[in-house]
């Protein structure tokens, strides 16, 4: 199953329509994105239904890209992990972590899969990134149940302003990667059943203009999606609709020679192998003068 959330109201993709989930359910569930995770299991048996047919008659949306919104928009808890592909830690010159390091992306960040994204520095960088929705809680969760407990994947950015991440004494990871528009998600949430392999899926990301900065397979995750939960779990319960970015593999602009980062006008595209695509256009700090047709 796949769900999107169009323009704030929770809707089930079948086919190339979108079943508007509280019409469709007269009103069992709410228009809410995030409230259908008040009741994952509940609502997955009702889906399921919607997609075979059987209890929509006629509920299709016209979508524009536009109309698209982050899919999980307002999670309890968001847990982004450091360092998960060996050769993302190689470039950053750092040694392989024994276990996982985890900073949080403030859940105000988050943005819709067309978002722009205004650029408050010269230097923000792109982490293309698998995220994890979580269904259903999860304490002290085992790897071989950890799927279980997933409703679903999405395609994230991690975007990272790489001065403030790096400053003070000890890094501000979780700051420098929180500014608004700094976590763009989806285009939809996949449900992990739609997948032959969801442990082994395509993930990167290109400018439009078509460089490709980043290219890699989930497999090579350090930390495999149950091993997180697992690991994570472990420590804080885990609740539906949390979302776990799982971390991003070589590539990333900070690390080259000479740096190389985002500018006004990039058009950045990242994707996830059987999820889709976000495209994300960078926009220039609005600037009141220039807003005002005041030149200088
Ligand atoms: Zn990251």
């Amino acid at each position: 199953m796949r769900l999107a959330n169009v323009g704030g109201r929770v809707t089930v993709v079948v086919g190339d329509g979108y079943v508007d989930v509280e019409r469709a359910s007269s009103g069992r569930f709410s228009r809410d994105p995030q409230a259908v995770f008040g009741d994952w299991p509940g609502f997955r048996l009702w889906a399921d239904s919607v997609v075979e047919g059987s209890a929509v008659q006629e509920t299709s949306l016209g979508v524009l890209a536009a109309d698209l919104d982050a899919p999980v928009p307002a999670p309890r808890q968001v847990f982004a992990i450091a360092l998960n592909y060996a050769d993302h830690v190689r470039e950053a010159a750092y040694s392989v972590p024994e276990s996982p390091g985890v900073f949080t992306k403030f859940p105000s960040c988050l943005a819709g899969p067309n978002a722009a994204v205004v650029l408050p520095t010269g230097t923000v960088d792109w982490e293309a990134e698998l995220v994890v929705v979580i269904g259903e809680r999860c304490e002290k969760v085992s790897e071989a149940a950890a799927w279980s407990r997933v409703a679903g994947l999405m395609v994230g950015q991690d975007l990272s302003e790489r001065r403030l991440q790096m400053a003070g004494p000890a890094p501000q990871f979780s700051l420098g990667k929180s500014f608004p528009g700094f976590g763009p998600t989806g285009p939809v949430l996949v449900t992990p059943d739609e997948f032959d392999h969801p442990n082994d899926l395509e993930i990167g990301c290109r400018l439009e203009a078509g460089e490709i900065l980043q290219k890699s397979r989930t497999s090579n995750l350090i930390f495999s999606v149950p091993e997180l939960i697992a690991r994570l779990s472990a420590v804080c319960p885990l609740l539906p609709g949390d979302l776990i970015f799982t971390g991003t593999p070589a590539g990333v602009g900070g690390t080259r020679v000479p740096p190389k980062f985002l500018t006004a006008g990039d058009v950045l595209v990242s994707w996830v192998e059987g999820i889709g695509t976000l495209r994300n256009p960078m926009v220039a700090v609005d600037n009141p003068f220039s807003r005002a047709g005041v030149q200088g």
